[in-house]
């Protein structure tokens, strides 16, 4: 038979049964339901105010239903049927005893959030933590790293795991530790399996003590140069086989990740193999984190990285110089065109009638501010086809960017510059 439970059912849906139609004295059948419906709750109120509890499941309260039906035609047989009900009551609470329970789905993205949040736990304690050696060498606090982490890692762990039997991270993500090993699929008990204190004892061994010894053993190894020494030296043996431990044990993680994205059981290759599975602490909780939130959230990181992305890629310079011959056309009409040359009727191109003048003119100016960085006087000046002067470094950098770039002065296009050197050439 095939039990399928939901959350269909209203938490508080009690059936009131009228005094008078109750004969029978109640009985009261407990049976144990799956996780989800441990909620379920009903009551079956007789005249004698004794009532009798039911937990049970979406069936158990079809047949109540289709009992609550006949007893309102017949009242006079209804002890009997109450028996005969009874007894498919008791059927099916032995049913659910022996059959297998739906699996526990844990979402798995919990999961993984839940160890992110353990790892920042740990590094906001470590930040904190490492302000008191503010003052101490640096040398001495990265001596001492691998042990300042053991000494955090123990802290918390006594905190959360050995007294709660579940980390900090969990809890905010309604997770909690069960001991799977000791975890009956079939029917039995819904109490949460607390780990044995070998679990809890195995995984702090494993998971903090692991990685100190592997962190300190590296740094020995690499200080004291291993890998460079002969090939027969005890020490080489030891840097290749724990370099093998390494690949074998990143092999294994992948092969973990891999079967926890297929069946969400086991985060980590120690939990697998202590059997300590993550589960709903709460089964009615839903998920703390509002969708909404994570969805506007991924958005504006998305359109954040895109506007990143694009950033580069857009000219801001050439766009303003676009609009600022653009704005001066439609006010100052054809004559401010950008094609015009220094010799045509731009009104605002220098009154020159010969070279001496345009030198005269030009002497001038080198004296002025440059109109692009406005410093006085011009650095390293430098010539455009329309005669006026400005810095090297700003007239080039402004070329580069801009093809069509015009001259701020008499918005003539600039096409080449030459090096100004005076009145005299
Ligand atoms: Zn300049
Ligand atoms: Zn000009």
């Amino acid at each position: 038979m095939n039990i399928t439970t939901s959350n269909t059912i209203n938490n508080n849906d009690n059936i009131q049964q009228s005094p008078n139609t109750l004969t029978t004295t109640p009985v009261s059948i407990s049976t144990t339901p799956p996780i989800h419906s441990s909620n379920n709750k009903f009551y079956l109120d007789s005249d004698n105010n004794n009532s009798s509890t039911l937990d049970s499941s979406n069936i158990l309260l079809n047949s109540v239903k289709k009992k609550d039906k006949s007893t309102s035609i017949e009242n006079t047989d209804w002890g009997k049927e109450y028996d005969n009900e009874k007894k498919k009551l008791e059927e099916l609470s032995n049913l659910i005893q022996i059959s297998k329970r739906p699996s526990t789905n844990v979402v798995k993205v919990s999961q993984l959030d839940s160890s992110k949040l353990d790892d920042e736990i740990l590094d906001l304690l470590r930040t904190q933590f490492m302000k008191v050696f503010m003052f101490f060498k640096p040398n001495f606090i990265s001596n001492f790293q691998p042990e300042i982490n053991l000494i955090l890692k123990s802290l918390i762990f006594k905190l959360s795991i050995f007294n709660l039997g579940t980390t900090y991270g969990n809890q905010l993500q309604n997770l909690t530790y069960r001991n799977e090993a000791a975890f009956d699929p079939r029917g039995g008990s819904d109490k949460l399996i607390k780990l044995t204190q070998r679990q809890k004892w195995m995984s702090g061994i494993f998971n903090i003590g692991g990685e100190w010894l592997w962190t300190r053993i590296q740094r020995i190894s690499i200080n004291d140069a291993w890998s460079e020494r002969p090939p027969d030296d005890i020490r080489k043996r030891l840097w290749n086989l724990l370099n093998l431990m390494e690949s074998a044990y990143k092999i294994l993680s992948i092969l973990n990740f891999l079967t926890f994205l297929y069946d969400g059981k086991y985060v980590t290759l120690v939990n697998r193999l202590l059997r300590m599975r993550l589960v709903y602490a709460h089964p009615s909780l839903s998920r703390r984190i509002s969708f909404e939130y994570m969805n506007r959230q991924l958005v504006w990181y998305g359109f954040t990285e895109f506007f990143l992305f694009i950033m580069p890629l857009i000219n801001v310079d050439k766009i303003k110089g676009f609009l600022y011959r653009m704005f001066l056309k439609s006010t100052f009409g054809k004559s401010g065109s950008a094609n015009g040359g220094a010799h045509s009727n731009n009104p605002n191109a220098l009154p020159v009638q010969n070279k001496h003048q345009l030198a005269e003119i030009q002497h001038q100016l080198a004296l002025q501010k440059c109109p692009i960085c406005i410093m006085e006087p011009i650095n390293i000046p430098y010539s455009t086809d329309c005669g006026h002067l400005f810095c090297y470094y700003c007239i080039k950098v402004n070329t580069l960017i801009d093809s069509s770039f015009a001259c701020p002065r008499c918005n003539s296009l600039v096409s080449r510059i030459k090096r100004y050197t005076g009145v005299d050439e």
